[in-house]
């Protein structure tokens, strides 16, 4: 920003230039004058017969009038900047000097062959003398009129002509004349005094002028800082500082904005796979150049009408309008994860690779056009790595019901409309029922069962994640208090806890405290958890702490599926692990699994986890598994959930059996 000129060379250097600008501009507008009184002269001269001499003088006086016309028109640096401008290398402050000093001379110059007048009318005594005096008088008047810029100048020019006069009328003598003379000198005076107080006048005008301009320029500038610091603090505030797309608030703004304009708008969803391993094995800072990395290829593979954005973590957001852009979503997604799927080249980070949830419908909110995108991104990240998922009618009807089951959850619950199911877990290979795995149903009025996870998922999102948990717990503790009434206190149940619920409630204070009220002992309720990747474990691990201390046993869920690990089993503070289904289904037909299942024994046995295969469809699994010494099982095959009336029955019949073979043994 330019400084205020408010005193000091700078502001000098500005009424300097002004005072050049003014000179030049009062100079052109005084010669042509200035040359018509010497041509008058001259005429004069030639009539009163001295035309030679009058020749001489008027040549003298043109040629210094052109030498002033071309000093007024030669270039000068200081001039040349922009009004507002201080001229302000001392180059140009001296340019300027020097022309005012030149133009000083060039006047003095003029003035001296004004002081020639006199040998055109004989010192003043000819009879043109009044002519020529009115003439001198005239011009020099007009000199300090025009010469309100810059007093010297005036002053170089009036002096000598005036000095002349006074000389001549002195010499030629006579009280008239030596008064006149007086009054001449005395009228120089008064012409100095004149210049100089105009000169003075000139510059303050010019001062207050530069420092108004200064001042609107300060004010402009801040004004401009001010609005470039506003846009670039809207321009962070709408990105993500890691990688430099959108952030989540510019990417809402953006669809806001797209969808204002009647766009027809298609949003991707992109979750990264296998980022979690990245930042574990690597560390963060490798995760941080994925992320980057990630980020330039998305956007170096998107056409530049799309807008992309990284949402939080290894979310990532990409919209753009299908009527201006060629490429099909499918294409474009096909394209956007061969280019995730890339190595790294530069940096050692294994791969990742990128799931796609697509939504390119009209939809009549936003919120409602992210929900879809949503639930498009779920079911591409549930077919596995790499893929996309377009939203489509199924998809639709899921989501419905999602929002359904978030709207009516509340109600079911008051009045009782979900059940917990329980499926029997078998020990000693199969061959009896050794706990009970709690599995909540709910059974809606329009959409029939709900899918576990999204009773689940619509309970967190309508805030219902205690109420549905609270209920689960207490059909839990109600078959627990069944089971020891019919004598079966041998038998546990086990509840499943998702890791966000553990995050979410005080799971271990609403668990313990309820037991403690019911009288039943904590060692016949388990847990069941499964790891997720987006959760921190290491924030659930008090609560975990404090359900295993009180001698809660803890299973971790779907082990083998892609997130559990060995390190998961410490973390979860795990007494059982759960082969998952995807493992166990099939088995006897794959060799593949065989071997993974074998393995997980091996693990089991050798830190003393009990294991349980589920998902037990056929005879064929049964036997496989007998054969490789698992001791517990669950499936189909074995028993379905059912409520807890029939399974009552189940035990209750499994328990007479047991006493008749007892009996007859
Ligand atoms: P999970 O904990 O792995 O539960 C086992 C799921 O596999 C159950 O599905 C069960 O019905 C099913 N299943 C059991 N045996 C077989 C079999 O032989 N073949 C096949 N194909 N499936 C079998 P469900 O009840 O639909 O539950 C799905 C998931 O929802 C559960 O997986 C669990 O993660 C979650 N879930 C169920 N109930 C609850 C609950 O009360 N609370 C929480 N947090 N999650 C629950
Ligand atoms: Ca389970
Ligand atoms: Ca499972």
């Amino acid at each position: 920003m330019r400084p205020l000129p408010s005193a000091g060379p700078h502001l000098d250097r500005l009424i300097r230039r002004d005072q050049l600008d003014a000179v030049r501009a009062s100079l052109r507008q005084a010669l042509p004058i200035n040359m018509l009184l010497g041509l008058a002269s001259f005429l004069v001269a030639v009539h009163s017969g001295h035309g030679a001499l009058g020749a001489a003088w008027f040549a003298a006086s043109t040629l210094v009038n052109l030498l002033r016309l071309w000093l007024c028109r030669t270039p000068c640096p200081g001039l040349a900047m922009a009004p507002d401008e201080a001229p302000s290398s001392e180059a140009a402050a001296r340019s300027i000097d020097r022309h005012l000093r030149l133009a000083c001379l060039a006047g003095l110059l003029s003035g001296s062959v004004w002081a020639f007048l006199p040998i055109l009318c004989a010192g003043y005594t000819s009879e043109q003398t009044l002519f020529y005096l009115t003439v001198t008088c005239g011009i020099t008047a007009g000199a300090v009129m025009h010469g309100i810029a810059y007093a010297r100048i005036p002053i170089c020019f009036v002096a000598p002509p005036l000095f002349s006069v006074a000389v001549c009328l002195l010499a030629a003598g006579g009280f008239d004349r030596i008064c006149l003379a007086a009054t001449v000198l005395l009228y120089f005076v008064a012409l100095v005094r004149s210049s100089i107080a105009t000169e003075r006048g000139f510059r303050e005008t010019s001062r207050l002028k530069n420092e108004a301009t200064a001042l609107a320029e300060a004010r402009r500038a801040a004004h401009a800082s001010a609005s470039a610091l506003a846009e670039e603090m809207r321009g962070r505030a709408m990105h993500d500082g890691l990688t430099g797309l959108l952030n989540r608030a510019g990417f809402v703004q953006r669809l806001e904005e797209r969808r204002a304009q009647g766009e027809a708008v298609c949003l991707m969803m992109l979750d990264l796979d296998g980022f979690k391993s990245v930042n574990d094995v690597y560390g963060h800072g490798t995760g941080d150049r994925v992320l980057r990395e990630v980020a330039r290829r998305i956007r170096a593979a998107l056409p530049i009408t799309c807008d992309a954005a990284r949402l939080g973590g290894d979310e990532f957001a990409i919209v753009y309008d299908t009527l201006h852009t060629v490429e099909n979503p499918a294409a474009l997604a096909d394209r956007l994860i061969r280019t995730v799927a890339e190595p790294f080249e530069s940096f050692d980070a294994g791969r990742v690779g990128v799931s796609i949830g697509i939504c390119d419908v009209t939809v009549d909110s936003l919120t409602h056009l992210l929900s879809c995108a949503d639930e498009a991104l779920y079911a591409a990240k549930h077919s596995g790595r790499n893929r996309f998922h377009l939203f489509d009618e199924v998809l639709s009807r899921r989501l419905e019901m999602r929002r359904d089951c978030e709207r009516c959850l509340s109600q079911a619950l008051a009045e009782n409309a979900l059940q917990v199911w329980f499926q029997p877990i078998f020990g000693r290979g199969g061959r009896s029922v050794t706990s009970l795995e709690a599995l909540v149903r709910w059974h809606h009025p329009v959409h029939g069962w709900v899918p576990p996870a999204d009773l689940i998922a619509a309970a967190a999102m309508a805030g219902l994640t205690e109420s549905l948990l609270r209920f689960i717990l207490e059909q839990v503790c109600a078959m627990l208090c069944t089971l020891r009434e019919r004598g079966m206190s041998d038998l546990s149940v086990a509840m499943n806890v998702s890791p966000r619920e553990m995050a979410q409630i005080a799971v271990d204070e609403i668990v313990l405290e309820r037991l403690r009220a019911l009288g039943v002992p904590t060692t016949r309720l388990e847990i069941e958890i499964t790891e997720e990747t987006a959760l921190d474990i290491e924030a659930v691990q008090g609560k975990l702490l404090a359900l295993s201390r009180a001698g809660i046993r803890m299973a971790l869920d779907d082990f083998g599926t892609g997130y559990s690990s060995l390190a998961s089993l410490r973390q979860l503070r795990a007494d059982r692990v759960k082969i998952d289904r995807s493992l166990v289904t099939g088995l006897s037909e794959a060799e593949d699994k065989r071997g993974l299942v074998q393995a997980v024994l091996g693990l089991g046995r050798a830190l003393g986890l009990e294991v349980i295969a589920e998902g037990v469809e056929t005879a064929d699994d049964l036997s496989t598994l007998q054969a490789m010494g698992c001791p517990f099982m669950q499936g189909y095959h074995l028993g379905r959930p059912q409520p807890a009336d029939d399974i009552l029955r189940i035990l209750d019949a499994q328990a007479e059996t047991a006493r008749q073979l007892r009996f007859g043994a």
